[in-house]
């Protein structure tokens, strides 16, 4: 015979639970499996639920048919969550948490399973229990998908995952950011119901999903405010990409190259494994989960302020799920805080580790770092830091992103990985400063001290390279270096003698420094929003100052063009208060939502200043319409002045004003902003979209002509020549070296892009 469903049946109390076992008895027979994992306290005879008693259940009556587990009121719910993540992976896979009243559902599931059904039908079974009852009470049919859902308040819907990296740990941390501060029970699981369910304020649980992009998802809520729950996490999975990750090669034999550039040197073996961490038990086991608090408390606040990946690496110790998994450990093995922490940390990366999604897979690195902050706070420290003595390369054994960020090329010259990713959060900060990286090299021979060379732009590698090699390679680095002081030119000239200069938009400290590298005139466009898209709670003045003043840093003393938030359409801000719109992008967005929440924006404007001291600073407003919004904006910027100078809290004043055109109407009557204004950057992906009426997320609408549409270019002319203060262009079509000469016909002379366009728009240009 083969096996049935087995049914758990978790309650806060255990004479409850087993009255249900007892009721549903007779109608399943005597074969069908069901635990009681109830009540709390040794033997049981507490109220309440605990984690540890429903793993214990599901382990014992795991069997490849799988297991329903009904669970009463509450925190039932957590607790059972809580087993689940701590289960093997397999035996999870079949296991499901039914939603489904605990009397009612349990007698439908007993006589499903009983009669053979397999776990989705039982689960559907219970979860439409209700059904009969309301059936003869006269109600209307609770049922809202052709999932049964027991539950009134219970919402579903699917929602494709935007972004091609997949569920990856930026948007997973903000899902789950968003997710903690909801009332609603959130869930999501792959469309296909190919992996249980996973609590969205979970963010190991989440990753754990290996959705990738393209993956349909089904979200389901429950609860106060379940639809607009759904609505901010939708928001987020269809949200457009920021930085594409580099895909990683199919098959990959020796290292491959991570980041490009020369490098020649000794290797050294970087030491920055943890020590092993003994299994040793807590003297006082409500102590050492404080203690444990405190330390999760202190990683979360230490710095990397301004750099997305550390911030997003922090999140991971929002998970409530990782945390649960220590605390269970110390209630159920009496382990200690490190030792707890450390099995929880592993616990989850190694799961994500063995996805076969390679960059959901880079993210276990990750893991283990966030880990590796919360154990230093516990007094567990790395091995060993960098390596003593003269500069070297040096060996890895997947690096992690917090040692990253530290590292100097002048110490560093190169690293070699043995394990690793090129879109590991690794190898994007290695890029970013410009240090050679070669990764997957475990099958290669690395010897302590002998001297190395390889090319981290083609992945090619000499153990002791003789010096004709030596002699090949430098040579190639000069003419590296030759091609970057070429097309470091800036201005560029045009054939008719006059200048475009070059400027960057920017959105992190990496790319300022990018933008460094290509000798920026300075930053045309920085991007504010992108810094805060997964906060919950507005960001502090101070904060926002000391994130702004790390991106500011590599420009020392050019121009830099700060963006007030651009919230709304494409770009959500959890922490901005906007009413669902039937057409964002034509709604209350950039500007006016600011305008719309004046203490939000005085606040920005604040950190703007006193971030703005020893820079030259600039203050750019988005998505203008009217004059009037321009004078309203002012009067804001005034009184953060005055509160500033009032407090003697030093700033920048007086602060140049500028705005975007984004909006034909504002450059249709350019020459009215005139006395109102210090400058003036136009924002082509939104004029064009509002000139054309074509969505810019619609690619099938590109054949309408884009930027280069003459009703485009000629709205840039009149701007170009009205305005009477100094224009740029700072939409994507500055970059793309088939539209930046038609806006230099228009009269434009200030371009500003992403650092990587530098290249070839000097190219075309020089
Ligand atoms: C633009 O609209 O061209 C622009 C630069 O702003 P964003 O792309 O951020 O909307
Ligand atoms: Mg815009």
């Amino acid at each position: 015979m083969s096996a049935k469903v087995a049914l758990v049946l978790v309650s806060h109390s255990r004479v409850l639970a087993e009255a249900v076992a007892t009721l549903i008895r007779p109608m399943t027979g005597p074969d069908l499996k069901i635990a009681c994992a109830a009540g709390a306290g040794d033997d049981g005879a507490e109220l309440g639920t605990d984690a540890t008693a429903i793993l214990a259940a599901i382990e014992d009556l795991d069997s490849p048919a799988g297991t329903l587990v009904l669970m009463d009121i509450g925190s039932a719910l957590l607790s059972a969550e809580t087993a689940l993540d701590l289960l093997d992976a397999v035996i999870r896979s079949r296991v499901s948490l039914c939603a489904a009243p605990f009397v009612e559902g349990a007698i439908a599931a007993g006589v499903a399973a009983a009669g053979g059904a397999q776990l989705d039908t039982v689960r559907a079974e219970a979860e439409a229990a209700l059904e009969s009852k309301r059936a003869q009470l006269g109600l209307d049919s609770a049922q809202t998908t052709p999932q049964p859902a027991n539950n009134v308040d219970s919402v579903t819907r699917e929602v494709r995952i935007a972004d091609p990296a997949g569920l990856h740990l930026r948007p997973a941390a903000a899902i789950a950011r968003l997710a903690q501060a909801q009332a609603a029970n959130v869930t999501l699981a792959p469309a296909d119901g190919s992996r249980v369910p996973a609590p969205a304020t979970s963010l190991t649980a989440l990753l754990g999903l290996g959705a990738r992009g393209n993956a349909t998802l089904r979200l389901s809520a429950s609860g106060a405010g379940a639809e607009a729950a759904l609505d901010v996490i939708e928001a987020v999975l269809t949200a457009p990409t920021q930085e594409p990750e580099p895909p990683e090669p199919v098959a990959a034999t020796g290292p491959r190259p991570a980041s490009p550039g020369i490098a020649i040197g000794p290797m050294r073996t970087l030491r920055t494994t943890m020590p092993p961490i003994a299994r040793s038990l807590a003297k006082d086991r409500d102590a050492a989960k404080r203690a444990l608090d405190a330390a999760l408390g202190t990683a979360k606040r230490q710095g990397g302020a301004g750099h997305a990946i550390l911030d997003a690496q922090r999140a991971l110790l929002d998970d409530p799920a990782l945390r649960a998994h220590a605390i269970a450990l110390t209630d159920r093995d009496g382990l200690d805080a490190a030792p707890a922490w450390a099995e929880a940390i592993e616990a989850a990366a190694s799961t994500i580790a063995a996805l076969d999604n390679p960059i959901l897979r880079a993210r276990a690195a990750d893991l283990r770092d966030a880990g590796a902050l919360v154990l230093r706070a516990l007094g567990v420290t790395h091995a060993a830091a960098l390596p003593d003595g003269p500069p070297a390369i040096l060996i890895a054994d997947d690096l992690l992103p917090s040692l990253a960020v530290t590292l100097d090329r002048d110490r560093v010259p190169g690293v070699i990985d043995r394990a690793g990713g090129t879109a590991s959060h690794a190898a994007i900060l290695l890029r970013a400063a410009g240090i050679p990286y070669l990764v997957g090299a475990g099958a290669t021979e690395l010897k302590e001290s002998a001297i190395v060379a390889f090319d981290g732009a083609t992945g090619e590698f000499w153990l002791d390279p003789d010096a004709a090699t030596l002699a090949m390679l430098r040579a190639r680095e000069a003419q590296a270096a030759r091609d970057e002081a070429a097309s470091r030119s800036n201005p560029v000239r045009l054939a008719d003698g006059s200048d475009i200069t070059l400027w960057a938009n920017v959105a992190s400290r990496a790319e300022a420094e990018a933008a460094d590298r290509a000798n920026a005139a300075g930053i045309g466009l920085l991007r504010t929003e992108f810094l805060f898209l997964d906060r919950v709670l507005p960001p502090s003045e101070d904060e926002q100052c000391a994130m702004l003043r790390a991106i500011m840093a590599p420009m020392r003393g050019r121009p830099i063009v700060l963006r007030t938030l651009d919230a709304g359409a494409d770009k959500p801000m959890p922490f901005l208060p906007l009413a669902p719109e039937q057409n964002p992008a034509l709604g209350v967005r950039g500007l006016r939502a600011l305008l719309d929440n004046d203490a939000i924006f005085e606040t920005q404007l604040r950190a703007m200043l006193r971030a703005g001291v020893d820079h030259d600073a600039r203050i750019m407003l988005p998505m203008v319409t009217n004059p009037s919004e321009v004078t309203a904006a002012r009067a804001i910027l005034n009184h953060a002045h005055e509160a500033l100078a009032g407090a003697k809290t030093d700033h920048a004043w007086p602060v140049r004003l500028g705005i975007m055109i984004e909006v034909p109407a504002a450059a249709l009557v350019i020459a009215d902003f005139a006395d109102i204004i210090d400058f003036v950057s136009i924002g082509t992906n939104d004029l064009t979209q509002y000139t054309l009426a074509a969505d810019r997320n619609v690619p099938a609408l590109a054949g309408l002509g884009g930027t280069a549409h003459p009703s485009v270019l000629a709205l840039c002319r009149k701007v170009a020549a009205e305005a009477r203060v100094p224009v740029s262009v700072c939409g994507e079509a500055a970059g793309d070296p088939e539209i930046a000469p038609l806006l230099a016909s228009c009269g434009i002379r200030n371009l500003s892009m992403a650092p990587r366009s530098f290249a070839a728009i000097r190219k075309i240009f020089d």
